[in-house]
């Protein structure tokens, strides 16, 4: 199957994915999921799957570490420790060492615990920079940092865009952080994180990597990159569940001279003292806060197991097959719509979903998640679809972009109940 140049004429059909399918060695992760009958699942970059070992785990963990352990679960089962030893399992994943990571709350106080502890590391300068795209959240809490840390003006704040200023043109002596989504949320653009962190050290500044369109979807390697912080997701390509805590990842190098901006019991060097002063905790510690969410990370743990038997390089492969793949096929079946490929075709500048513009975007991903295919709309108009190479085959990508075609050439998208819409697009 050759499906890497795009505009060549090139020969595919259903029985050659199937045929790659047979021979995949991710495919045994499949059954490892539950996903309805029916369904093509391609918005794991959103919400993850349904691990098949949560529900009984996550039970276990209710009924005998709760109901029966009680109070005696926060040493009998690690409860107090959990945090971090689930840290340690992300760590690979990300190009971390052990004691470099902790379990948060959600990824936008973990942003805001990271670039407060950035600005806080670079004293005297007084601009931060991010990008006019980056997921909203980042940018929204950046604004807290620029009010509560710029003392009787804020901090000032330079956004980068496609269309410039580039990183280049904002990067000075005046720059404290530079806080960037490494996998575009919406256009699924990837950055070179050391590249990208190598220009942000030469201006002297730090670096913030939000990781929640990476973990789990491409190889991350943050100490190779010399990076500062990283924040990220665990419910999306990770699987750990809706609303399954966030992780903060600080390089070692920063751990004993980096302050958390949230200060609290759990991040203390000594919580089961009491004492009315705060101290932090050594290392990666003073980066908890409050009681953790510990169903939630019973959910999470179990995923992780499945992650600790995945290779990430076999992860990436198949994940760059399954986009050109998807790619492909748009280019070949689609083009008569005016449909438009956003995502990089570079396969380096790529993360794990294709974004397709189509003006009516959300009326057609309605009629496609009504015939099974589900994928995600962002407005004003991009469709989405995540690609997760552990439980979609290259066979789903086939069969989603047929349905697409059924969908644009038949125009039932058009019904008006396509065009309701809900809170949550
Ligand atoms: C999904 C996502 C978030 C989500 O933040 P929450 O606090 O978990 O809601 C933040 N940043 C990026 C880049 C994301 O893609």
């Amino acid at each position: 199957m050759s499906t890497t140049a795009p505009g060549r004429l090139f020969s595919i059909d259903r029985a050659t994915c199937t045929a790659v399918d047979d021979a995949d060695p991710l495919g045994r992760f499949r059954d490892r999921f539950t996903l309805p009958e029916g369904v093509i699942y391609l918005d794991g970059n959103s919400l993850g799957a349904l691990p098949r070992d949560t529900p009984a785990h996550m039970q276990r963990v209710i009924t005998e570490e709760w109901g029966t352990g009680l109070i005696r679960s926060w040493n009998d089962a690690g409860w107090f420790d959990k945090p971090r030893v689930i840290g340690d399992r992300i760590a690979p994943l990300i190009g971390a060492a052990p004691g470099e990571v902790v379990l948060g709350d959600s990824t936008s106080a973990s942003v805001f615990q990271a670039a407060v502890a950035a600005v806080r590391l670079r004293p005297g300068r007084r601009v931060v920079v991010s990008e006019r795209g980056n997921f909203p959240t980042d940018l929204y809490v950046l604004e807290s940092v620029q009010t509560l840390l710029g003392g009787e003006e804020p901090l000032g704040r330079r956004l980068i865009a496609d269309d410039g200023p580039t990183l280049d043109d904002v990067l000075d002596d005046d720059v404290a952080v530079v806080v960037l989504t490494h996998v575009d949320y919406r256009t699924g653009r990837m950055y070179d994180m050391a590249d990208v962190t190598r220009r942000v050290h030469a201006a002297g500044a730090l670096m913030v990597w939000d990781l929640c369109h990476s973990v789990g979807a491409v190889p991350v390697d943050l100490n190779g990159a010399g990076a500062d912080f990283a924040v990220g997701c665990t419910y999306k390509y990770l699987n750990g569940g809706p609303g399954s805590p966030s992780f903060i990842w600080v390089a070692e190098r920063h751990q004993s001279s980096a302050r958390p901006a949230l200060t609290g019991w759990h991040g203390h060097a000594s919580p089961f003292d009491f004492e009315v002063d705060y101290a932090p905790a050594a290392g990666i510690g003073r980066f908890r806060v409050g009681t953790p969410q510990l169903l939630s990370m019973s959910a999470l743990e179990t995923s992780l197991q499945i992650w600790s038997e995945v290779d990430m390089a076999q992860v990436r492969e198949k994940s760059l097959r399954l986009t050109e793949l998807f790619i492909s096929l748009v280019d070949t079946r689609l083009a008569r719509w005016g449909v438009e490929v956003v995502t990089p075709r570079e396969s380096s500048k790529r993360g794990s979903q294709v974004s397709l513009r189509l003006a009516d975007g959300y009326a057609i991903m309605q009629a496609l998640i009504e015939r099974g295919v589900i994928g995600d709309f962002r407005a004003p108009d991009l469709v989405r679809f995540g690609f997760t190479p552990l439980y979609v085959s290259h066979t789903d990508v086939w069969d989603a972009v047929a349905v697409l075609e059924d969908i644009l050439e038949t125009g039932v998208w058009r019904d008006a109940r396509f065009s309701r819409r809900g809170a949550v697009t």
